[in-house]
Order: C-alpha cells, then structure tokens, then sequence
C-alpha cells in the first residue's frame, strides 16, 4: 500500500517505522523538525514537502499530532492534505483530540469522496515500538476491516467503537483515568513516604491490594523511583487531555470533579517548568507538595 505518515513524534515515529517495516510505500513531511523524516527516509521513505503532496502520493494517510489545531492546520492550512486528496482516498487520524475536531475534518473530507477512521491510540512508546498499541476505531466497520492489516502492523488490540468521534471519546474517558490513577497514587504514596514508609514496600504490597492501579506498574520504575521523567508522554499533552475531558464535560453540562482537579495539578506542574518532562512528573510535583520525594533509594533500602 501507499501509505502517507504525518507526524513523526514519540509515538509517530515508531508507529512509522513498523509501517515502514511492513513493507508499505512510505511518504512524509516534517513541521519543524527535519531529523524524524530523515531517520525515516534512511528506512526507505520518501520525504516530501507538504502534507498535499503526501496525501497525492497516498492511497491512505495516518495522522498522529498532538491535538486539534495541529490537526486541522495539516488538513485545511494551506498546501494541506485537503489539497492533494481526491475520491476513493482514505485518511487514519490517530491523534488524541476531540470528536468535533474529527467529525469536522470527517464532513469536509466526504466532500472530496474521502473516507475517514477516528483511531486514537494507548500504549505509550513502548507499545508504539512493539506493535503491541490497542487503537480504539471511530468509523465505518467496512472500512475498518479494509485497513485492519495496517493497523496491525501497529496494534495488538484494535477495536471497533462507534462512529467516527467515538474513538476520541474512548480515549478521552482512559486519560482522565489514568491521571487520576497517577494523582491518586502520588498524594497517598506522599502520605505513605511522610509517615516512613518506604516506597518500593507500598509497590509491593499495593500492587496486590484493592489500591492498585496499572499506573503504578507503568510510572513508579523508571520514572517515580528513579526521579527520572524522559517522556514517554509529555506532561502537557496529558494536560491537553484532562482540559478535553473537562471541556466535553462543561458542554455536556456534567460535572467531572476530581478530572477538573487533576487539570489543575497538571496545569501548576506545567507552569513550575515540567510541561517537556514525562507526564509522571504531575505526579512527582504533587508529592512535592506534601515535601515528599517518591524516589526509592536502593542504598537506604537494601
Ligand atoms: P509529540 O509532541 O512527541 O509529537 C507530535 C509531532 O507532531 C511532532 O513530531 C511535531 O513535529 C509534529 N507536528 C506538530 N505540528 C505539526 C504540523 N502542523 N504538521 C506536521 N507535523 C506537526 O507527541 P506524541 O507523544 O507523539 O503524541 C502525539 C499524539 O498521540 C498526541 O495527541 C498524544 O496525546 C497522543 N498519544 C501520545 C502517547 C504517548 O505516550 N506519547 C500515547 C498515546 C497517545
């Protein structure tokens, strides 16, 4: 297949290499940072100049940007996909961001006779090098299944969801969970340091307690533990993840009270300066609050 891939970043990247791999036709373009292209290109891909050209030489483009303007900016903005789509062409947006923003891009497209995939992802980088991503897929089940070799040249776990918006929405619900999970384990972690408890003790008692909570597998070794906050997901996508869940919320006319909170811990964390570290850094700061480091020092503990 022809396969056009914009948005080379921590998941991008090696979600397109993996397609590379697979053996499609590979075609990109960069925004401002050449280097991701060019690792690309040395696998075979050809780096074009604009997102119409891609979508000329494409029988399908995957899109994973960070949110919704750089999305509609790459479909709308000038030399956009838009430009270079034409009838029968398909396009996988796999960005978290919101429903409107896809069903827009979604109504505009079908002008063109351009067919759309809502297909946001989870899994972190790990599972974006492995393979091993589950994708949540807004869309036409037909078409579901015409890409579905694609898809799983990325994911594992690729599951039909709805129309297209619902992916997002699928999405939405899991990140205002998991910052809740990581909020909620950092503040009683913190409380657990503060009172003398060691934190690697509460990791192995918790982890088969009624507390537990997959995030403290992902995020307390190689992050919490070590102080060490290479994303990974950067703290202020999930920021822009909690504000969508708090924005669908407000028009919904809900209330979304401890996802509201989180927002705010991640928007403080944020402005302290940690918005490019891991998003797990919310977690560190939160603690620091509390004055306690969720580091486990291994010569104090052995
Ligand atoms: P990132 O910031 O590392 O990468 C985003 C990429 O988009 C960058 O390469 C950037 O150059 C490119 N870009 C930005 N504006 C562009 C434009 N106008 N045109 C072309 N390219 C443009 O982000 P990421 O971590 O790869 O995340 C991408 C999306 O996937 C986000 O919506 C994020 O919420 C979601 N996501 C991330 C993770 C994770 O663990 N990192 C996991 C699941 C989902």
């Amino acid at each position: 297949m022809k396969v056009g891939f914009i948005g080379l970043g921590a998941m991008g990247l090696p979600m397109a290499k993996r397609v590379a791999g697979a053996g499609h036709e590979l075609t990109t373009t960069f925004h401002r940072n050449r280097a991701p292209a060019d690792e690309l290109a040395a696998l075979g891909a050809r780096i074009l100049a604009t997102p119409a050209e891609v979508a000329r030489n494409s029988d399908t483009v995957i899109t994973i940007l960070p949110a919704d303007a750089e999305l509609k900016e790459t479909v709308f903005g000038k030399h956009g996909l838009l430009e270079g789509f034409s009838q029968g062409k398909i396009l996988i947006e796999m960005t978290t961001g919101t429903a409107f923003a896809v069903r827009e891009v979604e109504a505009e497209l079908a002008k063109a006779g351009v067919r759309v995939l809502d297909a946001p992802v989870s899994g972190g980088t790990p599972a974006a090098a492995g393979g091993t991503l589950t994708i949540m897929v807004g869309g036409d089940a037909a078409l579901l299944e015409q890409v579905r070799p694609l898809l799983e040249t990325m994911g594992k776990n690729i599951l039909h969801v709805g129309a297209v918006g619902q992916g997002k929405v699928v999405k939405i619900v899991n990140q205002a969970m998991a910052a809740i999970h990581l909020l909620a384990m950092s503040e009683a972690f913190a409380l657990g340091v503060k009172s003398g408890a060691d934190p690697k003790v509460l990791y192995d008692v918790i982890k088969t307690s009624s507390g537990y909570s997959k995030m403290m597998d992902l995020r307390l070794p190689g992050f919490l533990f070590e102080n060490s906050f290479n994303p990974g997901f950067r703290l202020d996508l999930m920021k822009k993840d909690l504000n969508l869940a708090v924005d669908s919320a407000q028009a919904l006319g809900l209330p979304l009270a401890f996802a509201s909170l989180a927002a705010q811990v991640f928007a403080a964390a944020s402005t302290a300066g940690r918005g490019d570290d891991d998003f797990s850094a919310a977690g560190g700061f939160l603690a620091g609050l509390a004055g306690a480091t969720l580091q486990h020092r291994q010569e104090e503990n052995s």
